[in-house]
């Protein structure tokens, strides 16, 4: 099963941290996590502690890495980094720490200490995360990749503009150079390089409004994703009072119909077209139990075409938790001949494509 992961990587200014931020505000239960942050935030912390983030001494380095505490903290803006209890805002954006945050980057004890604190923030929710490496080694198995880009000017353009500057053109030459060093030492490092996953969609944004940006990464996300919402009734629950374990394949089944009613279809009509789609695997995990009156959230999507075969993944949550991940597959049948046939075209054409 996919990780529960929306990954966002691309260079410098590509725009990936409003993305990150807005998605995961039209996204129920979503968080966003911006792991740049986390690369500023060490290089930081070593500068303070008087290290030179491209040769720091890799004892102390190591020392800083083992004590090190951080964690995402939500504000009316999104979510912000915490520190070993500080916040260090906008200290974390200044030129000096962008460079060493880059050449810090390069060092894999860093790279593996905040994969490992990157991993564990996804155990739970939804999440939305951006960076580098995020499609390619963090969640190399995300089920949303996108890969943002811009072109250079445009970049050092809106980056001078966020920053508040007044952008003349020997100042957007100066930060277009400033990203392209920048892009360098991330594309050209040998450990997790930046680059685009071959699964991700890519987007490039020079010519886009942040509005359109967002647009088109939700209806990628949306041509994936139905939604159903569901009341638990007395009905499904046992006599420890928790939705009964075998209730969730029909949660499945309901969803399912959804699925199909979202992709302009109904099984009624699949039969009347000639094709069943009997299930011929059946796949659920148990993490957490749902009890009446519970206000549940049935989310999945056709995950994978092959042969004959339809694999439909399902998650079931509970405020943006989830309780429940499984997944059907489906043998397609023509229901003349009674023989396996390829999976309708619609279906196909559903599945995301970069
Ligand atoms: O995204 P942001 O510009 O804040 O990232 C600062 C630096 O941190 C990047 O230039 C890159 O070197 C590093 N980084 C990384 N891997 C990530 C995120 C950021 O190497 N996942």
């Amino acid at each position: 099963m996919s990780v529960n992961v929306i990954a966002i990587d691309g260079p410098a200014a590509s725009g990936k941290s409003t993305a990150a931020r807005e998605l995961a505000a039209a996204i129920p239960g979503a968080v966003c996590i911006n792991t740049g942050s986390m690369y500023r935030a060490v290089a930081w912390k070593a500068m303070r502690d008087g290290m030179d983030p491209a040769h720091p001494d890799r004892d102390r380095l190591n020392r800083l890495l083992e004590t090190i505490r951080m964690r995402f903290v939500s504000t009316p803006e999104g979510c912000e980094l915490e520190v070993d209890g500080e916040r260090p805002g906008n200290a974390l954006r200044t030129p000096e720490v962008s460079a060493g945050a880059s050449a810090i980057a390069t060092i894999p004890e860093v790279r593996r200490k905040l994969v490992e604190l990157q991993r564990a923030m996804a155990a739970e929710q939804m999440i939305v995360m951006e960076g580098r490496d995020i499609g390619t080694v963090v969640f190399p198995d995300a089920k949303y990749k996108f890969f943002l880009t811009a072109s250079p000017e445009v970049r050092a353009r809106r980056r001078l503009l966020q920053d508040g500057g007044n952008p003349d053109p020997a100042e957007v030459a100066r930060v277009a150079a400033e990203i392209a060093a920048r892009d360098k030492t991330d594309s050209t490092r040998a450990d997790s390089p930046l680059r685009r996953a071959e699964d991700a969609v890519l987007i490039d944004n020079s010519t886009f409004s942040r509005e359109e940006t967002i647009q088109r990464m939700l209806e990628r996300i949306q041509r994936k994703m139905t939604v159903m919402p569901y009341r638990v009734p007395y009905a499904d629950t046992d006599q420890m009072g928790v939705v009964y374990y075998a209730n969730y394949l029909v949660y499945f089944e309901r969803f399912r119909n959804e699925l199909l009613r979202d992709a302009g279809y109904t099984y009624r009509r699949l039969e009347e077209d000639g094709i069943a789609m009997p299930v011929i695997e059946a796949v659920c995990s148990y993490k957490a139990s749902a009890k009446y009156d519970d206000l549940l959230e049935i989310t999945g999507r056709f995950a994978e075409a092959k042969g004959v075969k339809v694999k439909i993944e399902c998650e079931v949550r509970r405020e943006g938790k989830i309780l429940v991940e499984g997944y059907t597959v489906h043998a397609c049948m023509d229901l003349k001949s009674g023989r396996p046939t390829r999976p309708p075209e619609f279906i196909r054409e559903l599945l995301l494509k970069p």
